[in-house]
């Protein structure tokens, strides 16, 4: 199987911050790879640098077998890389559905959202929504105003907004940062579902430990901008860098 992200020899300085120094890693499509590693290490930054929010001083990403390196952000998220934040963000004021078109309209559902304005359904949109909030324990009216929502629910909308615009790759950036564990449930079967269900690849940044341990298939473990260990859940948990770099530093984050 081909990967479906190539980063090569990424470098980026902040600057006298190394928050990047030669990072190397492939993301196949549908499998969870998780992205860890003590707060400041450069997690946030290398998501950034795939998505195009931010420029590299060297190296190149891939998308696929296309060097999307010089590519701006809204091209990278129409070619298939969806993207979630470590602190959600949507348009207050405005209501659920809107904000759950937001990307979406760019790729697939801006016929779809025409139509919606004149009165006839968008069954597709809604037939898809409807599937991803299947498991989701809470129902939402999508008329409703983003304010009504709580901090959980917008975190998952988060990721199914992603989801809707059929991307091949999203990169999700601590999902389960101030959830409970019955909403870290939902998050994780709906990557689960992503990944396994509907062949999407996920780049996961998380600091709960029992989440990244139990739906990673591989992890990259960066610390101080440079990847120091690489493998299978046991053979990072067990690696000696590792576990000096999650002691050696305050990792309340
Ligand atoms: P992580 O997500 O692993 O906690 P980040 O990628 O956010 O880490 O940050 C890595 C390093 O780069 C940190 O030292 C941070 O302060 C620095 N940094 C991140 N973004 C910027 C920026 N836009 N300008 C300056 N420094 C930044
Ligand atoms: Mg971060």
């Amino acid at each position: 199987m081909e990967p479906i992200l190539t980063i090569k020899n990424v470098s980026k300085k902040f600057g006298g911050v190394v928050a990047a120094k030669d990072i190397s890693f492939e993301v196949m499509p549908d499998r969870i790879h998780g992205l860890i590693g003590p707060n400041g290490a450069g997690k946030s930054t290398l998501m950034n640098i795939i998505n195009g929010l931010i420029s590299l001083d060297s190296g190149s990403v891939y998308l696929g077998n296309k060097n999307i390196t010089r590519l701006p952000a809204y091209t990278r998220s129409r070619m298939g890389i969806g993207r979630t934040f470590q602190t959600p963000r949507f348009l207050n004021r405005s209501n659920i559905e809107v904000n759950l078109r937001l990307g979406t309209d760019l790729a697939n559902h801006r016929i779809g959202y025409l139509k919606s304005f004149f009165g006839k359904q968008d069954t597709k949109f809604e037939n898809e929504l409807e599937s991803y909030m299947e498991n989701a324990g809470f129902s939402i009216d999508i008329d409703n105003d983003v304010s009504s929502l709580t901090y959980g629910q917008l975190k998952f909308l988060e990721i199914i907004r992603s989801l809707l615009a059929h991307p091949k790759v999203i990169l999700v950036d601590e999902p389960a940062a101030g959830l409970n564990d019955k909403e870290t449930e939902k998050v994780v079967a709906l990557l689960n579902k992503a990944a396994y269900e509907y062949g999407i690849g996920v780049l996961l940044i998380e600091h709960a430990m029992d989440v990244v341990m139990s739906i990673c298939k591989e992890i990259v473990v960066v610390n101080f901008g440079e990847i120091i260990a690489r493998g299978t859940p046991q053979e990072v948990s067990s690696n000696q860098d590792v576990i000096t770099a999650y002691l050696g530093r305050d990792t309340n984050d």
